[in-house]
């Protein structure tokens, strides 16, 4: 792990969402209650953040997926296609096996 600032906000990101997804699969009901009314609204909150960094502009292209500083904005944007691929996509939308959603899989779905 990386000893930067970045390091450390990425890790601790990542143990916070680790020990949410935890909490919510393992917890008894007062957890899952405390989850949907008290971290659900923040999660939710994070993602509207992190989404409106995307915003299309209105060409529909995302200025902050621009991959060069004159090159072309990405469309659609990348932030928005994961962001939908995990939380709209169901397993409804994929028949036999269940979906999970790890980072292998973004980067196939991305090209990336
Ligand atoms: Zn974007």
């Amino acid at each position: 792990m990386s000893s930067s600032i970045f390091g450390h906000l990425e890790a601790s990101l990542h143990d916070y969402l680790e020990d949410v997804s935890r909490r919510a699969q393992t917890g008894d009901d007062f957890a899952a209650m405390h989850l949907a009314r008290a971290e659900l609204p923040r999660i939710a909150a994070a993602l509207r953040a992190v989404l409106a960094e995307h915003e299309p502009d209105e060409k529909g292209r995302c200025r902050t997926c621009r991959t060069r500083r004159f090159g072309r904005a990405a469309a659609p944007c990348r932030a928005y296609l994961t962001a939908h691929l995990c939380l709209l996509v169901t397993e409804d939308d994929q028949p036999g096996d269940s979906i999970h959603i790890n980072a292998a899989l973004l980067r196939h779905h991305l090209g990336a």
